[in-house]
């Protein structure tokens, strides 16, 4: 259902239909006095349709979304939209500046959604988000990273208990989508409650960029703007010969059964044998002691820990698991291929 918006206006700043507006969101201000502003851009198009939010950076540290959203609003495609986007590359920006996950009160933005008026900074931000921005949009999409030092194969991450959702999340075209249950306090759950459908990308690795990952996230959304009826554009245009993203139902994480130093064995979009695919080794600096890692459930590789130094317990390797295995990592093969070729053709 779309909400139909005649006066569509964010913090009284009113966009007519056919308008392109940059507004800068007031946050309040830094201890310097200096104005805190979130940058953000709507795209309202001359015939009314969906509003769709497409937001990024929630951990400030998570940069292919800022670049996915910079890319998007440079898209040829923007130019005769129906409907309205809302595009806010960096929602926090004090992680930002801090090049942190989490805001300067130590408190991870994506856990304190509604929020509160009268709460933390965490949670003033998260309700004044809420109110301002997303209260607005019919469908959502949030733009993510693996944590520092860890990297994702480019996964699109839904409640498929909101049926409402599955069609967008095979339109954007993820290799990979996973069954993931909302957690407490994210944006995608209060979203999800306001009753907007909110789907979740996660790609490649914070504080990089990642080429195949910033593609994939711009054609995404472009799929799934042209599925709401957004824009319009010949299927041949955003990948014909694309695979079906297929549904993981499940996912594992290896742990270090111990500190050490881990050398890697495996890479992502690797398919896993339990207990026969050797996923690394984690040694002691001398080499004396060496363990060999196994995974205890068979399925694909979906996450990697990139930085060799590891506690006992820390999470190794992401295993998602599919009832057609072999498929999953064909798809996952061609999506990466046709990811590369792409680069090459286009630069
Ligand atoms: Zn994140």
């Amino acid at each position: 259902m779309v909400r139909k918006v005649d006066n569509f206006a964010i913090q009284g700043v009113s966009i007519a239909p056919g308008e392109v507006k940059r507004i800068d969101i007031q946050l309040g201000q830094l201890y310097t006095q200096t104005p805190m502003t979130m940058p953000i851009q709507v795209h309202r198009g001359r015939q009314s349709g969906p509003i769709l939010l497409v937001s990024a950076a929630i951990h400030g540290d998570e940069l292919n979304g800022v670049e996915i959203v910079r890319r998007l609003l440079k898209h040829r495609s923007l130019k005769h939209i129906k409907g309205t986007l809302i595009a806010v590359p960096i929602v926090n920006v004090h992680g930002f500046i801090n090049q942190s996950r989490y805001l300067p009160d130590g408190r991870d933005l994506n856990r304190s959604f509604p929020g509160s008026e009268r709460g933390s900074l965490a949670g003033r931000l998260a309700y004044l988000f809420m109110q301002d921005i997303v209260a607005l949009a019919t469908h959502a999409i949030d733009l993510h990273t693996g944590a520092r030092h860890r990297t994702n194969l480019p996964q699109v991450r839904v409640d498929l208990a909101q049926a409402t959702v599955l069609p967008l999340a095979k339109a954007f075209g993820a290799p990979v989508i996973l069954d993931s249950n909302l957690r407490d306090g994210s944006l995608r759950e209060a979203a999800v409650k306001l009753g907007v459908p909110t789907l979740l990308y996660e790609a490649g690795e914070a504080l990089r960029f990642d080429e195949v990952a910033i593609r994939a996230g711009v054609q995404g959304i472009l799929r799934v703007m042209r599925q709401l009826g957004m824009i319009r554009g010949r299927a041949s245009s955003l990948h014909k010969a694309l695979p079906d993203s297929l549904i993981a139902r499940s996912s594992y994480w290896v742990r270090a059964p111990q500190g050490g130093i881990f050398r890697c064995a495996v890479t992502l979009g690797q398919k896993i044998d339990k207990h026969q695919t050797l996923i690394g080794e984690l040694a002691d600096p001398l080499g004396d002691q060496a363990e060999k890692i196994y995974a205890s459930v068979s399925g694909v590789v979906i996450g990697l820990l990139e930085l060799p130094l590891v506690h006992e317990g820390e999470a190794l390797c992401h295993i998602a698991s599919f009832s057609e295995m072999d498929q999953a990592v064909a798809d996952i093969e061609q999506f990466t291929e046709q990811m590369y070729a792409q680069i090459e053709q286009q630069g």
